[in-house]
């Protein structure tokens, strides 16, 4: 399998950086919805550090519990285009091809090792984690 070219990688940093902002968006926009913690709200920082995951918890908001981790797959693509490991699958060390991570560009795994990996830790409940 080809690594990724510089074209298709600024293609899929294009897709992280747009969806990134805009779960950001979302959670702002959730989280200010619970008019109680409109002053919480008011810090919400711009990082998606672990303040912003603790405060999400606390709030019990399914919806921005949802974003949060998909948020948190986005920093660790990004993370990994950066250092040069995106696109590399984090179990077989082969490459993902380039069309699966334009259909999930948070994707850690070639198809094969994400179905093994989802059958082994996650049997429930996490189907949705692996988009
Ligand atoms: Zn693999």
């Amino acid at each position: 399998m080809e690594k990724l070219n510089n074209q298709e990688r600024s293609q899929l940093k294009k897709i992280l950086t747009e969806r990134d902002k805009a779960l950001r968006e979302d959670i702002r926009r959730e989280i200010s919805l619970q008019s109680e913690y409109a002053d919480v709200a008011s810090e919400v920082p711009d990082t998606g550090d672990l303040a912003f995951a603790n405060l999400s918890i606390d709030l019990g908001n399914a919806a921005v519990t949802r974003d949060l981790h998909e948020l948190r797959a986005i920093g660790h693509a990004l993370k990994r285009l950066d250092n040069g490991s995106y696109g590399e699958c984090i179990s077989c060390g082969y490459e993902i091809p380039f069309k699966r991570l334009m259909a999930i560009p948070t994707a850690e795994r070639c198809a094969p090792c994400q179905k093994n990996f989802e059958r082994t830790y996650h049997q429930e409940g996490m189907r949705g984690m692996s988009l």
